[in-house]
């Protein structure tokens, strides 16, 4: 065989074993039990937080293919016993509402206007026809829902992952899901052209910490405890820290990511997605310089 002719041959490899990869990827879905009443679903994705309630099934995000909504539909259906009545959206990324027009037109899906308005000036392709399941209950600060024998808190504790996050207290559970204001042990995005902030995110931290909860549901990774959200605060402060560091001591883009301040960051991986956008190391410094600097372009 030519040298050309095997290595088309192995990128066919390549490309059908990362095709399967991707394949069996997307259609996973891991269950993990917090409490009685309370499942989270891990995939290729955002975490999916399951609540069965006496009035029907909640549930926190979507993934990020239509046939994801479908799994998780089905599953937390089996779950819980009861048929979804409400999706609520933590932000408007892709990878946490592009399962919701698997779901029923008549489902509440709640939001923040923010996430909104972010859906409506992104992603009107994605959901064009599914309309029904864009966010139909929206609120700024905060709102409750009593579902009869669970509470529900829906707070938006202020700017950090974007300016439209939400957090979800399930009250009687006592467990919180963060959406992507909490990455367990992962690199996070930090989308700045939403609205997000590095200088920001600490204090959102602090309004997500006054709440009364022992579990926390992070948007990626394993559930954990208090003490994680405490850990990826304290990575928070570090990063807004050399972001200001840099703009104060004319600091390079280039010196600023060969520094060895950051150091929160022990254990942190890449975050694997669909489409690698290489949430990294080099990625959060260059955004935490970035802000400083005022290098980016606020989306209105
Ligand atoms: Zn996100």
């Amino acid at each position: 065989m030519g040298i050309w002719k095997k290595v088309a041959v192995t990128s066919l490899g390549v490309m059908l074993f990362l095709g399967g990869y991707i394949f069996i990827q997307m259609h996973k879905l891991t269950v993990e039990k917090v409490t009685d009443d309370l499942h989270v679903l891990y995939g290729l994705g955002g975490n999916v937080g399951v609540l069965g309630t006496s009035k029907g099934t909640v549930i926190i995000d979507s993934m990020t293919l239509h046939y994801q909504g479908e799994r998780i539909k089905q599953v937390a259906e089996k779950l819980t016993g009861t048929p979804v009545i409400m999706i609520i959206n933590t932000h408007y990324h892709l990878d946490h509402t592009h399962g919701n027009p698997a779901f029923d037109v008549g489902t509440r899906v709640v939001a923040t206007n923010r996430t909104r308005n972010h859906l409506e000036q992104t992603d009107m392709a994605y959901f064009a026809g599914a309309e029904a399941l864009m966010p139909n209950e929206t609120f700024d600060d905060v709102m409750d829902f009593n579902l009869g024998n669970k509470t529900l808190r829906l707070m938006h504790p202020g700017r950090g992952h974007t300016d439209g996050d939400l957090v979800v207290l399930m009250v009687e559970d006592k467990t919180i899901h963060t959406g992507d204001l909490y990455f367990y042990h992962h690199y996070p995005n930090i989308d700045l052209e939403a609205g997000g902030s590095v200088q920001a995110w600490s204090s959102s931290i602090d309004q997500i910490m006054q709440l009364d909860f022992d579990h926390v549901i992070p948007g990626h990774g394993p559930v954990t405890g208090r003490q994680g959200l405490k850990q990826f605060q304290a990575f928070m402060v570090q990063l807004a820290a050399i972001g200001k560091w840099a703009l104060k001591e004319g600091i390079s883009l280039e010196d600023t990511l060969a520094s060895d301040r950051l150091t929160e960051d022990k254990g942190y991986m890449p975050l694997k997605l669909i489409v690698p956008i290489g949430l990294n190391r080099e990625f959060v410094l260059k955004r935490a310089w970035q802000e400083t600097h005022g290098q980016f372009e606020l989306r209105h």
